[in-house]
């Protein structure tokens, strides 16, 4: 499948895409997970976007665009993929159509997974995130065997810097400005369908149901 997953920070994209990737074989891309990537490994790119990611800015567009243009082209996106936190502004997402175009790439749908904001603010604050294969727990529904471990890699498992309540509250607010606008772009387009759902499973049932898996 080919989808976009649009929600706010919070909203469980990157749970969903990683419960839809093993359904396929289609390959979860998360520019956040990318850039953090860059990040820890000390490029240019990672040095550029770091100071934007610490305040919950967004990154500028044209070094998305960059990332997204090669991401798109390599092999293991042939059977397809799910967009996690991407685009994430109007510009963004008119460059992607492009991307697409040019690219002979077709998109089956937009999910939008909309959940109530104090469900995201808690969640936000409760997440733990594994720095070294971005798995992903909560302190309290899904916590790790053992604390700041993650159970996967054994790699730390701990609170991203922008996830303290001062940069989320920031991101939701970006959120709100900046990519929400998103969802009444892609209704104009036909592309988009909106889940309500605070359960990841529901999410992906809703999910393979429209895409007819
Ligand atoms: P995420 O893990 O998706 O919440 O992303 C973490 C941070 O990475 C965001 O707060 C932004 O600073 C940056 N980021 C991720 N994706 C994008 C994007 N598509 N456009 C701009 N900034 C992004």
């Amino acid at each position: 499948m080919k989808l976009i997953l649009l929600g706010a920070p919070g909203a469980g994209k990157g749970t969903v895409a990683k419960l839809l990737t093993a359904l396929d074989g289609s390959v979860q891309i998360s520019t956040g997970d990318i850039l953090r990537g860059a990040v820890q490994a000390g490029t240019e790119l990672g040095k550029e976007a770091d100071g934007y990611m610490k305040r919950g800015d967004l990154v500028p567009d044209s070094l998305i665009m960059g990332i997204m243009e090669k991401r798109l082209q390599e092999p293991d996106c042939q059977k397809g993929f799910l967009l996690d936190g991407f685009p994430r502004t109007i510009p963004q997402a008119e460059a992607l159509k492009v991307l697409m175009a040019k690219l002979g790439i077709k998109l089956d749908m937009v999910v939008s997974i909309d959940v109530p904001r104090d469900v995201i603010l808690d969640r936000l604050c409760t997440r733990r995130t594994c720095t070294q294969c971005s798995a992903i727990y909560n302190v309290k529904s899904n916590p790790t065997k053992v604390a700041g471990v993650c159970d996967k890699c054994g790699g730390p498992a701990i609170q991203r810097e922008d996830e303290t309540e001062a940069a989320i509250s920031h991101r939701l607010a970006t959120y709100n400005e900046k990519t929400a606008p998103l969802i009444g772009f892609y209704e104009k387009e036909g592309m988009l369908k909106s889940i309500v759902g605070t359960s990841s499973d529901v999410v992906v049932n809703a999910i393979k149901a429209a895409v007819g898996l």
